[in-house]
């Protein structure tokens, strides 16, 4: 098929807008899948993203599709669903020329709607957009093409309106696509370069990586470099997704497949790099940037014998997914462990989901927190990862010149009654107004600066309480600023636990150092003997709590008849214990260690 008739096209969508769903229909449209009627979610491949409804890892899949009387090769490109992947995102829409714009009938324009369209219009795509759900009673498709026009200057006309549930409108979308798609651009006879959008770990044939081709042609036995790295590789196979891996004897220009080649790890695999012909170097893509971790979690074994099983488990995670930064770290309090870096906190969430359900291990992690930067006065600046190497007091007065911490522009979208809610929670988090608009006659969008570090914890959970649901938010990177930090530590019978650590804002000492102890105080149970709490901040003490000695037995209260209800009462006494860390002779529970950096 010559590049004329393909098309590379990818769906973006706000999470639950029906990408899946609309990805499945038209692969049974295609018979690359049988038709069942029931929702397979082929791209959805993990267990996790399948549970919550995400996709973490980007899947393509190539269908044949006869228009006009002419055949054509659809490439369907699929992106990650979340913001904190937005870097992937954008990579995997490079691989494509044109984008399906996804919106639910019944609940209009959502931040991630927003953020997905602003990173394919830079990528100078064709937008097509269409409206979702139209099947739903709740659906409003004239309410939500307004939105579209308004905020994307997007004719209402223009919008196909489909279910992907019922079918309804489904045989228009791949004839659109075909329409208002440009075919790929690149040339046959130029020297074959190519963009690596895509890696994972195959069982069978190791790293895979997904390739478009945006020049010449590439087979079997080919040696192919990367431009990152330099490094060269023998191509072992090439093919397309089909929906699985189905090899092929070439891959031509414009094509999107597959390429299994000599690497050792998907570390060597970078989503955004540039392969080209060995001895036939051509000038790399635009926008490479290596991964960047921005949410920082300590990771220990509950019992210290666990550590090589937990190991092996950290490895073979991260084998799929080479976003996450892995760095061994010692804790006095903790023991050995990692430090686990992350795109952001749903894929650190989605990493532990992961890591305590497929593996099984019994874990601590630690409150997230955010790479902080310090410069010293002798010019030289330090990316801080764990709030324990974070400068003391002494430090700070006498080396550092400033300290410095990562910002983001965050999007929220809701109806206007919650406008007030939502500017106060932007406020309490040291938000910065930029502005809001509406997109429809009772929809704001509200733009606003904030630290990272205000959203890594439970920013989201409380946009969504305050708003009872119905706040949507993205946001993009936007830099490092200086800012007046602190150290704050918890000294427990004088003590200080450096897994308890935490960095925040000058503004946030007094509150914070007082809830912190007062949390702890709540979590930490009764031993036998005082435990005081102490936090500090600069070496000065800003709050002190006690947890009074245990006098009773725990069951006491049992009056020794019912034994039943007494082994009960021991077992839960033990299940306890399995989540507790032991610091010094004072046992810690599992959420003392998630408490440290959220705030009421
Ligand atoms: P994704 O997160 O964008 O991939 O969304 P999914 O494809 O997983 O769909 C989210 C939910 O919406 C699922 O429960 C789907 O069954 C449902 N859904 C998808 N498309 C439609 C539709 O056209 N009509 C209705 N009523 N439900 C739909
Ligand atoms: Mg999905």
């Amino acid at each position: 098929i010559p590049p004329e008739r393909i098309r590379n096209f990818s769906i973006i969508a706000h999470i639950d807008h029906g990408k899946s769903t609309l990805a499945d229909r038209l692969l049974e449209l295609t018979g690359v899948i049988s038709k069942t009627g029931k929702n397979k979610q082929v791209l959805d491949k993990l267990k996790v993203e399948r549970e919550r409804g995400i996709t973490v890892k980007a899947q393509s899949v190539s269908m044949f599709y006869e228009y006009k009387g002419q055949q054509y090769l659809m490439n369907l490109i699929d992106t990650p669903g979340h913001v904190d992947f937005s870097y992937e995102v954008s990579r995997s829409l490079a691989a494509c020329q044109g984008t399906i714009l996804l919106v639910d009938a019944a609940q209009g324009i959502q931040a991630q709607t927003v953020a997905n369209f602003y990173l394919a219009f830079g990528e100078g795509l064709s937008v097509i957009p269409m409206l979702n759900k139209v099947d739903l009673p709740t659906a409003e498709p004239e309410r939500a093409a307004k939105q579209i026009e308004s905020a994307f200057e997007i004719e209402a006309d223009r919008i196909l309106k489909i279910s992907a549930k019922t079918g309804l409108g489904i045989e228009q979308v791949l004839p659109a696509v075909i329409e208002q798609t440009p075919p790929p651009p690149g040339s046959a006879e130029k020297p074959f370069k190519a963009l690596l959008f895509d890696t994972w770990y195959d069982t069978y044939v190791g790293v895979v990586c997904l390739m478009a081709v945006k020049d010449g042609s590439i087979c079997r036995g080919d040696r192919i470099v990367s431009s990152h790295s330099g490094t060269k590789y023998e191509v072992m196979e090439v093919g397309v997704m089909h929906p699985e891996q189905t090899p092929t004897t070439l891959l031509r220009v414009g094509q999107v497949g597959y390429i299994v080649c000599n690497m050792k790890s998907i570390a060597e695999a970078h989503v955004g790099d540039t392969f080209y012909r060995d001895r036939f170097p051509v000038e790399a893509l635009p926008g490479f940037v290596p991964a960047k971790s921005m949410v920082f979690a300590g990771v220990f074994p509950i019992d210290a014998g666990e550590f090589d099983r937990l190991n092996e488990s950290i490895q073979k995670l991260t084998l799929n997914d080479s976003s996450v930064s892995v760095h061994k770290e010692t804790s006095a309090a903790l023991g050995q462990g990692w430090r686990l870096g992350f795109l952001g906190t749903l894929h650190m969430d989605v990493f532990r989901q992961r890591l305590e359900e497929e593996y099984d291990t019994n874990i601590l992690i630690t409150s997230p927190t955010v790479p902080y930067q310090i410069k010293y006065r002798d010019g030289t600046s330090k990316f801080i990862r764990t709030p324990a190497d974070f400068p003391d007091a002494n430090t700070m007065n006498d080396y550092v010149e400033s300290t410095m911490e990562p910002f983001v522009i965050s999007t929220l979208i809701f109806p206007e009654k919650y406008l007030g809610s939502m500017l106060e929670l932007c406020t309490t988090h040291r938000g910065e107004l930029q502005n809001h608009t509406f997109i429809d006659e009772s929809r704001v969008m509200l733009k606003c600066r904030l630290p990272m570090a205000e959203i890594v914890t439970d920013f989201f959970d409380k946009l969504k309480s305050k708003s009872q649901g119905f706040a949507s938010f993205d946001y993009e990177e936007a830099g490092y600023d200086a800012s007046d930090l602190v150290k704050m530590e918890v000294l427990l019978n004088g003590e200080a636990v450096d897994a308890l650590a935490a960095v925040m804002h000058k503004s946030s000492v007094i509150v914070a150092g007082r809830e912190i102890a007062s949390r702890l105080k709540d979590v930490i149970r009764r031993q036998l003997f005082d435990i005081i709490i102490q936090t500090t901040a600069n070496g000065k003490i800003v709050a002190r709590e006690t947890v009074k000695q245990l006098r009773k037995n725990v069951t006491a209260k049992c009056y020794g008849g019912d034994i039943t209800r007494k082994m009960k009462l021991l077992n839960k006494q033990k299940e306890g214990k399995k989540r507790m860390k032991r610091i010094g002779k004072v046992d810690l529970p599992h959420e003392a260690f998630l408490t440290i950096v959220k705030r009421s």
